[in-house]
């Protein structure tokens, strides 16, 4: 095994990425390269399908040249990638008949809007776990059958093929022999029904997309067939979209474990188990992964504002240079200041759902400086944090065990214990941060045989453990300051 490596590609929505990493986890080299947006019209997002292949493959190639590999020490691929970005390709040709549709794409809004006016929305939510939204892969196939000329009659004759990237990616490296995706990402097209693991029917035929268009769905480890390179067939045996696969890469293997990604928002999982959960928070239900037979299940929520509100300290109120000086000014707050920060600056996400709310700072006293406020709004990352984790617990019955998380912000040590303080679980922090391309490595060793999950277990070196020392009383009534704060924001610009 020693001279054997896993390579892992991740296909993100800004740049194309591919590790190589070792049977001890170590990650030996990295190639990673932007790509173009492409912004034809206000809310308009595209990437050229063909485009993406050519600098990914170029990355799984530059990262073998550093690593100082060939191809027959490759024992698999593992492929993780932006979820629901939608691309539509002819069969015969291989060629896309229209750029990639990306996530971000508001241009199917008013297509959504109709669906939700229709009265649709909670038998869509039944079938899928999502809530009707532009987001998801659906409405984009529908706008492409609709708007490219010969597409709708392509598509009746079975001539098209539609896949989100790692269904793209995969049919083109495997020179046009697998139409396939994981479980994963298709519980984020809103066609595939995550309840009975079938494209659904009812969906298929309100929004008018031929069956014979999708993909076959396999579990998140399995033979997604081969990349042949240097006259060497490579197996590519991991897939999985991009926070499940962050999700894997964190090692929730138990129902009620979680991760959370601290970026510009936080991106929170929690694994479910076997049973899916309905939210009656607006969260969404959807599928973690498929492995050694079984299909399991996790709840995703967004925080908007997150790392976000600490750059808005930093270049809106200039209280620093960089975020990173956010944490010596937090621990010079004056204890027990009761200042908080509602950063709702765009509106509330879940549990809230309130588009009317904005920002607001309340407790201050003449003695209130810099550093109570950004204490007060490094808090509101943790807060906001607890509030989706409260709704994941109320809605799955499942009790959150510990959080584990990763991101920009996670390096800030006041914000780490204080979220362990106020969720009252230990807060882990990895050693490696890349969590999405080991998730993606992993399900490909595991299918192998090249790691066990014991040896996964062992890989995953912890850097911290943030134990809760907060008094359960202080835990409580700091949360219902909380509560308070942002009742008092809600329905704002309404007034
Ligand atoms: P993204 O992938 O969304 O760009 P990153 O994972 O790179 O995000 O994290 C960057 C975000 O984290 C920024 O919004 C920044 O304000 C915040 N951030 C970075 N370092 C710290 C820190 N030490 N303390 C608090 N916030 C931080």
């Amino acid at each position: 095994m020693s001279n054997k490596y896993i390579v892992a590609i991740d296909q993100g929505t800004t740049s194309c990425r591919a590790l190589v990493i070792a049977h001890s986890g170590d990650i030996i080299a990295t190639a990673q390269k932007e790509f173009t947006q492409i912004f034809p019209k206000p809310g308009w997002v595209e990437h050229d399908p063909e485009g993406i292949v050519r600098v990914q493959l170029q990355m799984v190639r530059d990262a073998m040249t550093q690593a100082d590999i060939a191809s027959h020490q490759v024992e698999a691929i593992g492929i993780t990638n932006q979820r629901e970005t939608t691309v539509v390709w002819n069969k015969s040709t291989g060629k896309p008949i229209y750029n990639a549709i990306v996530w971000q794409d508001k241009r199917t809004a008013d297509l959504c809007e109709q669906i939700k006016s229709e009265g649709w929305a909670d038998e869509f939510n039944q079938r899928t776990g999502l809530v009707v939204d532009s987001y998801f892969s659906a409405t984009k196939v529908m706008w492409i059958l609709e708007h490219i000329p010969g597409a709708r009659e392509l598509a009746d004759r079975g001539q098209l093929a539609m896949g989100t990237i790692d269904t793209w990616l995969i049919w083109k490296m495997t020179g046009g022999n697998q139409h396939i995706t994981d479980y994963s990402n298709a519980s984020r097209t809103m066609l595939y029904n995550i309840y009975k693991l079938e494209w659904d029917e009812w969906i298929l035929d309100r929004l008018q997309i031929p069956r014979s268009i999708l993909p076959t769905v396999k579990p998140s480890s399995f033979d997604f067939g081969h990349y042949e390179l240097d006259n060497v067939k490579i197996p590519i045996r991991g897939v999985a979209g991009d926070q499940q696969a962050a999700l894997f890469g964190q090692q929730c293997l138990e129902p009620g474990m979680a991760k959370n990604t601290y970026g510009t928002g936080c991106f929170m999982l929690m694994q479910t188990g076997e049973k899916a959960s309905a939210s009656h928070n607006g969260l969404l239900t959807t599928i973690a992964w498929g492995l050694d037979g079984k299909v399991y299940y996790a709840l995703e929520g967004s925080v908007f504002i997150a790392g976000a509100a600490i750059q808005w300290l930093r270049d809106g109120l200039q209280f620093f240079q960089s975020a990173s000086e956010s944490e010596s000014s937090a621990l010079r707050a004056t204890p027990d200041h009761g200042v908080y920060v509602v950063p709702a600056f765009a509106g509330m996400g879940a549990p809230y759902w309130d588009m009317y709310a904005r920002g607001a700072i309340f407790g201050i006293t003449r003695d209130t400086t810099s550093a109570e406020i950004t204490q007060a709004t490094l808090d509101s990352l943790a807060y906001q944090t607890k509030d989706i984790l409260e709704a994941m617990q109320s809605d799955s019955g499942v009790s959150l065990d510990r959080l584990n998380v990763d991101g920009g912000a996670t390096s800030n040590n006041y914000l780490m214990q204080f979220q362990a303080d106020i969720l009252g679980v230990p807060v882990v922090r990895p050693k490696v941060t890349e969590t999405t391309a080991m998730g993606a490595a992993y399900l490909a060793g595991l299918e192998t045989g090249f790691w066990s999950k014991e040896q996964i277990a062992k890989i995953r070196a912890i850097d911290r453990e943030f134990v809760p020392i907060m008094l359960e009383q202080q835990r409580i009534d700091s949360y219902k300051g909380w509560q308070k704060a942002v009742k008092r924001t809600l329905g704002w610009m309404k007034d």
